[in-house]
């Protein structure tokens, strides 16, 4: 096990707790009853942006070039991840996904590796708007972008960028080039919230589908309270004054966010209420981070390091034991409302979102 630039601790899963002995069993079962079929993969921890509720200013330390998953190392652990465990979905995070030069190339190869499986990036889209096509050329279905205000100084502030005409244009070029839906999620914060109906409004002109999401204790500067977070009812009760709402529930069990259609459809709007509204007893995703550790929660900081047995030769089957292993060992839930909860050491953006 190693350590890394982050000064993160990567820990066994096993050194704390009595578990009891996992089943025979192909899938990335835990003990709680769960199966993950949604793997999301960290490429980088750089970004362009620096959004006060995800980075630090200055960014996180970097990680050494020779500790990032390779492209190539990527499209082996996805293949495996589909091929051997179950996966269903792919969605490429950060960071900044597009920080990468090869994410093209990551797309391309995951496209040939495991054909007919969605590939998703999450995205603040800056940028985007030169590389829509050629990664929808490369293969990549699904696009998330996140944008949390369409006011120019506001999102300055928020982001610490001045950067907003080139998140809108990433938006538009992402259209143009076919992903639908482009969904845009935007996080809750206090001095956005009166925003909110303009942020709606924008998005159901341009044809968009937006969804909220509460904001979790997982900003590297650790100022998150529960105090001061916005709770999806206040949001409901700001959007309300404006729209007509009809609650519609979740697309699936999977899916995080509860839906409601706006002034009778069919566009909708979502809330993914993870603090108030927790969704962790469905929880179906599996993580990696850029340096290539298995993470089976966002909240949990152990970690199973993937990257270490890939390169000391594993094989598919011992990379996928590895991992079945780890995901085991995942937690009931967060637990952000209990007295004892501790944030994780990474923030959002070392995780991967
Ligand atoms: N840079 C890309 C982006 O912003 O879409 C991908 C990485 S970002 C960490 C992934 C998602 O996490 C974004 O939608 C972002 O808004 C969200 N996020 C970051 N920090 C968060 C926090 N403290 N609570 C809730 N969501 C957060
Ligand atoms: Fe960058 Fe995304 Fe974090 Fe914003 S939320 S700082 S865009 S990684």
């Amino acid at each position: 096990m190693t350590a890394v630039n982050l000064g993160i601790p990567v820990m066994p899963d096993t050194l704390t707790e009595r578990v009891p002995p996992r089943p025979e069993n192909q899938d990335l079962i835990d003990r709680f009853g769960r199966t993950a079929r949604d793997l999301r993969i960290s490429i980088t921890e750089k970004c362009s942006l620096r959004c006060t509720y995800c980075m630090p200013e200055s960014g996180l330390p970097a990680i050494p070039h020779e500790q990032l998953l390779t492209a190539d190392e990527i499209i082996r652990l996805v293949t495996v991840a589909v091929n051997h465990l179950g996966i269903r979905e792919v969605r490429f995070t950060g960071g900044e996904p597009l920080i990468r030069r090869d994410l093209e190339q990551i797309v391309a190869g995951c496209t040939r590796a495991v054909p007919g499986i969605p590939l998703a990036i999450t995205t603040n889209a800056v940028g985007l708007a030169h590389r829509a096509q050629a990664l929808a050329d490369a293969g990549l279905t699904r696009v998330n972008i996140s944008l949390d205000t369409v006011d120019r100084a506001r999102f300055a502030r928020l982001t610490r960028r001045d950067r907003l005409s080139s998140v809108l244009e990433g938006v538009r070029a992402a259209k143009a080039a076919g992903f639908t839906p482009v969904k845009i999620n935007a996080v809750l914060m206090p001095q956005t919230l009166d925003g909110a109906i303009d942020l709606l409004t924008w998005c159901l002109d341009e044809g968009i589908e937006l969804r909220f999401i509460e904001q979790m204790p997982l900003d590297a500067d650790h100022l998150w309270a529960r105090a001061n977070m916005v709770p999806a009812q206040t949001l409901l009760d700001v959007l309300s004054s404006r729209f007509t709402l009809t609650e519609i529930g979740r697309e699936d069990t999977s899916a995080p966010a509860e839906r409601w259609t706006v002034d009778g459809g069919p566009a909708t709007v979502g809330i993914i209420g993870s603090v108030t509204r927790s969704f962790c007893s469905d929880c179906d995703r599996t993580r990696l981070t850029a340096e290539g550790t298995v993470r089976s929660c966002l909240f949990s900081d152990r970690e199973t390091d993937l990257r270490a047995a890939l390169r000391s030769g594993a094989n598919d089957e011992e990379l996928a034991e590895l991992w079945r292993g780890a995901m085991w060992n995942k937690w009931a839930g967060h637990g952000i409302d209990t007295a004892d909860f501790v944030p994780p050491q990474r923030s959002m953006g070392a995780i991967g979102g």
